[in-house]
């Protein structure tokens, strides 16, 4: 089994060679590593790395293991990559870089809300879901203008899309889709790519991959 820190590098190898393919600057794209399930210790290994970005799921888990990365790495940043309830907006917008899973209007209302307590607003990407309502989670296309919109005026622009496509289906038609998305609404930030398919990801155009497993191994 490689370590973190092997994996970290195969890892950004594979990202800028994708990128050299699109001619893109590979400096152009973030690994966030995606460190749910994933001990501090793992974590700390890749942040001697040089890794800095780091997403989760839950909101819980993450402010538990972060004091103690933030204390090896005080700019580290947490990512929000899963489904966020609005009850957890909070101390998501206390806490976080950017949160990536933005997908209703109850949740910007809770995000707005928080960003007013806190004087501070992560950057904010939208979920978008492709395939209607067999995936959980994800803002229609339809639905897209409207809560664009509703960011604005509520001050907090939003800035990308993130797209998680569904399993065992070829990915790159779903990312070209949402690149598409983001260019016509003139959202400048892409979230897309996985473990699987963040080469892919990578030519077709994402600012922010978020890759778990090929840099952890697999969550147990
Ligand atoms: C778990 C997760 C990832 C990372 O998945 P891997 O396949 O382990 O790279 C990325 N994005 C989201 C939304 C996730 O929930």
């Amino acid at each position: 089994m490689p370590t973190p820190a092997e994996s970290l590098s195969a890892v950004r190898e594979v990202i800028a060679k994708a990128a050299r393919t699109a001619r893109r600057d590979p400096d152009g794209v973030t690994l966030v590593a995606v460190s749910k399930t994933q001990p501090v210790a793992a974590m700390l290994e890749l942040g001697a790395a040089g890794v800095r970005d780091f997403g989760e799921n839950r909101v819980q888990e993450a402010l538990a293991k972060w004091p103690e990365l933030l204390a090896a790495h005080p700019d580290a940043r947490l990512h929000l990559v899963g489904q966020l309830q609005s009850n957890k907006a909070d101390e998501a917008v206390a806490h976080a870089h950017a949160i990536h899973s933005l997908d209703r209007p109850s949740l910007l209302a809770a995000i707005a809300r928080a960003a007013q307590r806190h004087g501070r607003c992560p950057t904010l990407f939208v979920q978008v879901n492709l395939e209607g309502a067999a995936q959980k989670g994800g803002c229609a296309p339809e639905a897209l203008p409207a809560l664009l919109s509703d960011a604005r005026t509520a001050g907090l622009p939003v800035e990308g899309l993130m797209v998680v496509p569904p399993l065992a289906l070829e990915p790159a038609p779903w990312f070209a889709l949402t690149a598409k998305l983001a260019a016509d609404h003139g959202l400048p930030l892409l979230s897309m790519g996985m473990s699987g398919d963040y080469a892919t990801a990578v030519t077709i155009g994402a600012t922010h991959v978020r890759v778990g497993s090929a840099l952890f191994g697999a969550r147990t």
